[in-house]
């Protein structure tokens, strides 16, 4: 027999998280699902600036806790990807995954973003032979070694202190003349001696031999050595499983009503999944509050 749930989350990042959590203290069943990791892109960062949680500033933890959290609380995990949505028989939605599918009356979209790769020659063949999108994960192989951040966001900075305190120096490299980051962050990755900031300059390619060995930037065409290459430029939304007439917005974002609704019934999306996302973990976990309430009229 097909189990029946109030609502599937889809997605288990901070968003998708909390709607779980919210939704079962509201008396739902819960079905969360989860293709990779439970706790999504904060999993890969030590150190939250800011938390949400005043419970701890790790991204691990906070993961691994309300992930806990919520299966004493009642809610269904499973750890499998869902491959297809479909309407199903009368109302509500079909959940297919490998391991079956299941129903439920209404379906919450946190399925997140990818990340972003840059778009020029080398990256393709070098990605995992020292491209990469986290410093906690993969700083600890450049200890002494030079490295290249792209970006200009929060990411970037943050991920750039982590390095400084490894690499001999990180050369943060951004397209626009002045950093979009918070002033803090900023001040935190440029207050190191080996951070260097290269402001209205872009990678055209990436060069290596089986590994990242140096990035050419525009301009004068300047090849500048590395060992590693550190991608912050946002990420591609992840809204394969949705249909093709839902609109989708900058970026590729799912484009929401109010609370997250989707313009077709009981569909709803939260996190940065959607259009317009702030791009912060408070703001992800507001949106699941404010959805859930919704659904619960
Ligand atoms: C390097 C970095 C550092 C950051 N640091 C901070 C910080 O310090 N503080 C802060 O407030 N914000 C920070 N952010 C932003 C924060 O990570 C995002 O706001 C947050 O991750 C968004 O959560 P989400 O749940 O929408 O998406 P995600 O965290 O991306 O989670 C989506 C989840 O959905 C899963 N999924 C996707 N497709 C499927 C499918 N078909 N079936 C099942 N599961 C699926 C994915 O595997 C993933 O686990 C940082 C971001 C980056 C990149």
């Amino acid at each position: 027999m097909i189990q029946h749930f109030d609502l599937a989350v889809i997605g288990q990042g901070y968003a998708g998280l909390c709607a779980a959590r919210e939704a079962r203290a509201r008396g739902l069943s819960v079905a969360a699902f989860e293709g990779v990791m439970v706790g999504g892109a904060v999993m890969t960062v030590l150190a939250l600036d800011p938390s949400p949680e005043s419970f701890t500033t790790s991204g691990p933890d906070l993961g691994a806790i309300i992930g806990m959290e919520n299966i004493d609380a009642g809610v269904v995990p499973l750890l499998e990807p869902v491959t297809a949505l479909t309407p199903a028989p009368g109302s509500g939605w079909t959940l297919h995954c490998p391991q079956g599918v299941l129903t439920a009356r209404q379906v919450i979209v946190a399925t997140g973003t990818r990340p972003r790769l840059l778009g020029v020659p080398g990256v393709a063949r070098l990605v995992g032979k020292g491209i990469s999108h986290c410093a906690d994960c993969d700083g600890p192989d450049l200890i002494g070694k030079d490295c290249v951040v792209v970006g200009g966001g929060d990411a970037a900075f943050q991920e750039a202190a982590i390095l400084a305190r490894i690499a001999r120096s990180v050369t943060i490299v951004m397209r626009g003349a002045a950093p979009r980051a918070r002033a803090d962050l900023v001040g935190q990755a440029l207050a190191f001696a080996n951070v260097v900031l290269l402001s209205g300059r872009q990678v055209r390619a990436v060069m290596g031999d089986g590994r990242v060995s140096a990035v050419r930037l525009d301009g004068d065409g300047t090849d500048l050595a590395c060992d590693g290459l550190f991608l912050f430029i946002g990420g591609e939304p992840e809204t394969g499983l949705l249909p093709e007439a839902l609109p989708r917005g900058e970026n590729g974002g799912l484009v929401t009503g109010p609370h997250g609704a989707l313009g077709l019934p009981g569909l709803w999306a939260i996190g940065s999944v959607r259009a317009g996302f702030a791009g912060g973990l408070a703001e992800a976990g507001e949106e699941a509050l404010a959805a859930v309430a919704a659904l619960c009229r």
